[in-house]
């Protein structure tokens, strides 16, 4: 339990948050079929409440492929409208669509639920990690859910085949920084060996620093003439070597598309 009656859960894939209320749970992100299963036994240890909301914070399979565990069990299903797209395309293009629950909720800009004293809220401000990342608001408990859009100290998938932007991704990362306040506690979808899942406003400004570091990087070396295999051998991104491990090509690759796409 992190604050009030919402906690986390976690085990192989994106963070599970869940909110244990007299009026049901809610559960954000499901991991995969098996660690969904497990936290399905763990929460009705804690509660006799049934199972009120699912919120996938988007539809990267280590977020949603747990969802087909909560199959008539949860009431609804709810994640961005570009989220369910994203979710519905890829099962087809890999032929998952009999393993995949989808949203049957879905919203644009902002969406807000009560749920007792606590007051649920969902917020889309525009592309980053994908073109459907949510950040979930848990009002009264002040924890935010960020889903991918924040990988603390650790190199982030950015996936533009489902519409990432990381030049947006600054932006929205700058829009929750003002929305949400100092003493908010931020839920990351994944973190680095040795760094927390949780943090506070810091981390978001230290990540949003790194995807402009990232940007600002690949520039200056396109500008040099380095080609895009030179540039993805790259061990770290100057002003952001807190980012370390695998994965480095993943941002890197995605930034030299960005900034030369015509
Ligand atoms: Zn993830
Ligand atoms: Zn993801």
């Amino acid at each position: 339990m992190l604050r009030n009656d919402v906690g986390i859960f976690t085990e192989k894939g994106g963070t599970i948050g869940f909110l244990l209320h007299k009026s049901g749970i809610v559960v954000v992100d499901s991991q995969f079929p098996e660690q969904s299963q497990h936290l399905i036994t763990e929460l009705k240890k804690k509660s006799e409440q049934p199972f009120k909301l699912l919120i996938n914070t988007h539809h990267h399979g280590d977020h949603s492929s747990g969802n087909i565990s909560f199959k008539g069990i949860v009431e609804h299903v709810l994640a961005h409208e570009n989220s369910k797209k994203n979710q519905e395309v890829s099962a087809k293009a890999q032929k998952t669509e009999d393993k995949q629950l989808y949203p049957d909720q879905t919203y644009t800009d902002t969406w807000c639920e009560k749920a007792g004293k606590e007051n649920i809220c969902l917020y889309y401000y525009g592309a980053g990690h994908t073109n459907g990342d949510s950040f979930i608001h848990f009002e009264h408990a002040n924890i935010v859910h960020c889903g991918d859009l924040v990988f603390n100290r650790r190199h982030p998938y950015v996936d533009r085949g489902a519409g990432a932007n990381m030049k947006s991704w600054i932006q929205v990362l700058d829009k929750a920084i003002n929305k949400f306040d100092k003493k908010t506690i931020y839920v990351f979808g994944h973190s680095g060996t040795g760094y927390e899942i949780t943090g506070n406003t810091d981390d978001l400004e230290k990540f949003r620093d790194y995807i402009g570091n990232t940007l600002k990087f690949t520039e200056s070396e396109i500008k040099a003439g380095k080609s895009k295999d030179d540039i993805l051998k790259a061990t770290s991104i100057p002003g952001s070597e807190e980012w370390k491990g695998d994965g480095i090509q993943r941002p890197l690759g995605a930034a030299y598309d960005e900034l030369t796409a015509k």
